[in-house]
């Protein structure tokens, strides 16, 4: 049929003519499936479960989940794993329903940025019934989370998550918080603004010192509209704000507005780049983990409002 039991056939008759014990039945089969929404809860879970799972998304790069609506495809894809993470929070707006129903008919789902005490999360006036998803801004959030991700995974295939790598994943987004405290801490006072297409950057700006503003609000659902632009260029005006950014699953239209509104009025403000707020980078890549979209966010944002970090960021491997 496929390679796999070709290839397992012939290991089988390879072992039984050297006389090796053959392995349990059932040893031999695939992991188990954990299906995320997100790249950043699949880059959690891959860290946490290593390869006693398999790690699957289902949201790719630069697609925007407040928008992503699943196809019948999706649906049979989470209703068949084994388990399933979403970052909640209403952040993947449309599978709510995928979601209750996987988790009706007894499977284990987790709401990774749930799991969060209340008074860790910040409201917002755009779901008053919820808090602001966008926590794995703050890597300090995002290691906190982790801990019920480990102990569900653990719950459902026993061994899977190790205490071991619980805190390697732990101590890696520790030291990103530190790289992140330290270039951002760098940036003048007065230019601590980080002006984005929609309002991913609460979290983050609360750990670092930045005070955000964005064009839409929590969702990108809404379009973005006239007074608001031109609220936010008379802001860039008055407090000589350097740059504004980009987001990569946002069209960037309403952010080059801003640059626009801002020169006419004889502020130049520059792009200072394009961040990744709700997508990571391409799979393959440093940008397209979770640690690489961070790194790239702070690296971006500090050297664009007059601070200092290395071109290439904390580990030298952002791309030039
Ligand atoms: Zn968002």
């Amino acid at each position: 049929m496929n390679t796999y039991s070709s290839v397992r056939r012939r290991s089988v008759l390879a072992a039984a003519a050297l006389a090796v014990p053959l392995p349990a039945l059932g040893q031999a089969r695939r992991p188990p499936l954990a299906l995320c929404t997100v790249g950043m809860v699949g880059d959690m879970v891959r860290a946490l479960g290593g390869t006693a799972i398999r790690t699957e998304t289902l949201i790719g790069e630069g697609v925007d989940p407040h928008l992503f609506r699943p196809t019948r495809n999706d649906i049979s894809r989470i209703l068949a794993a084994d388990m399933v993470f979403a970052n909640g929070h209403r952040l993947e707006g449309r599978m709510g329903d995928v979601l209750e129903r996987a988790r009706a008919n007894g499977k284990p789902v987790m709401m990774v940025a749930e799991t969060l005490p209340r008074e860790r999360l910040r409201a917002h006036a755009d779901y008053p019934d919820v808090a602001d998803p966008h926590v794995w801004m703050d890597p300090t959030l995002w290691a906190e989370a982790a801990g019920p991700v480990a102990a569900m995974m653990e719950r459902t295939v026993p061994g899977a998550a190790t205490t071991a790598r619980l805190a390697e994943f732990r101590a890696r987004l520790d030291r990103l918080d530190a790289y992140g405290r330290q270039v951002l801490g760098s940036v003048p006072e007065r230019q601590r603004v980080l002006v984005t297409a929609h309002d991913a950057f609460s979290y983050f700006g609360m750990r670092y010192g930045l005070e955000v503003d964005s064009i839409q609000g929590l969702s990108t659902e809404a379009e973005a509209n006239l007074a608001r632009i031109e609220a936010l260029v008379a802001r860039l005006v008055d407090r000589r704000i350097p740059a504004v950014f980009a987001e990569s699953s946002v069209p960037d239209r309403a952010v080059r507005a801003l640059i626009e509104g801002a020169g006419a009025r004889g502020q130049r403000v520059a792009m200072g780049g394009t961040l990744f707020a709700d997508s990571m980078g391409r799979p393959g890549t440093y940008e397209g983990t979770y640690e690489g979209m961070l790194d790239h966010n702070f690296t971006t944002i500090a050297r664009a409002l007059g601070g200092t970090a290395p071109a290439r960021g904390l580990h030298g491997r952002l791309a030039a």
